[in-house]
């Protein structure tokens, strides 16, 4: 399994799914000719990403960031239209480790798209339940409150079945939350009004997690943004400051979506220093 330390702290990949997107959605306004230079894609135009929760085991115990894609929320139709091509291998994973879904202590949920909330609850005889019973979900109140009641547009992903089953798990907060000693959430907007990101640190070194302000390692440009964003300005003004400040510190910069890279560091010119490759996943480009 892919795996970084941060100090004391493991830090592993999950298996969380895989699909193709399209590639122009994924980079929005910039041009193929550009994007294709830095990402692969297929003969439909689609590049591969996946959905990996990352897991944290921290002395204050184990953290899941984001929960997968899931097991048995898509039909099939569902999956073609959002090209899915694998499904969550989340308890598989954790019982690499030792562990068991039961030993997740908190989870922090970047925001509640499907394809980052759809690990949170399964089915089981019939009714919907949590995945992780015995952990604490964090989750910005702007976003909580959006997927219990989405507008027009994000109704198509912020689906009841994920967050009815948890609600008595959920803390929400406003601007920032200081989980434990080691990690925090700051509220940033934009890929999702509510959309939060994570900071782990150790010692000295540093983990930034920019969750879908930074999807892969190609959208490092911070004009690069996904046609997904509610608030492209937005995410253009935090990925300013968070990468910028991520690059000051030294910090890993961590993947949810990449297919190719876990985690990479850049230096001030923008030139990659170094980086985590996913198992058996080559770049090819
Ligand atoms: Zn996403």
């Amino acid at each position: 399994m892919d795996t970084i330390q941060i100090g004391e702290i493991s830090v592993t990949w999950l298996t969380g799914g895989r699909s193709n997107l399209d590639g122009g959605a994924m980079f929005g306004v910039v041009p193929k000719p550009l994007w294709s230079r830095k990402y692969e894609y297929n003969e439909q135009n689609q590049i591969p990403l996946r959905t990996d929760p990352i897991l944290l085991q921290t002395k204050d115990g184990n953290m899941l960031i984001d929960s997968g894609i899931g097991n048995d929320k898509m039909s099939d139709k569902m999956k073609r239209n959002q090209g899915v091509t694998a499904e969550s291998a989340v308890s598989e994973s954790l019982s690499k480790l030792g562990l068991t879904p039961q030993d997740i202590h908190i989870v922090l949920m970047t925001h509640l798209h499907f394809d980052h909330a759809s690990g949170l609850t399964k089915k089981e005889n019939g009714q919907l339940t949590s995945v992780f019973p015995n952990a604490r979900i964090y989750v910005s109140e702007v976003e909580w409150n959006e997927m219990r009641g989405p507008n027009i547009r994000s109704r198509n992903t912020y689906w009841r079945e994920n967050w009815e089953p948890i609600v008595n798990q959920v803390q929400t907060f406003q601007k920032d939350i200081r989980i434990t000693e080691q990690v925090r959430m700051v509220h940033t907007g934009g890929h999702s009004d509510g959309h939060a990101i994570v900071l782990v640190q150790d010692k000295e070194e540093i983990l930034l997690h920019l969750g879908d302000l930074l999807p892969t390692h190609a959208h490092q440009n911070v004009l690069w943004v996904m046609a997904y964003d509610d608030y492209p300005m937005t995410s253009i003004s935090q990925k300013q400051q968070w990468i910028s400040y991520g690059v000051e510190q030294k910090a890993w910069f961590t993947f949810y979506h990449d297919y190719y890279y876990r985690a990479v560091k850049w230096d001030r010119e923008g030139v990659l220093t170094e980086k985590v490759e996913a198992e058996g996943n080559k770049k090819p480009l």
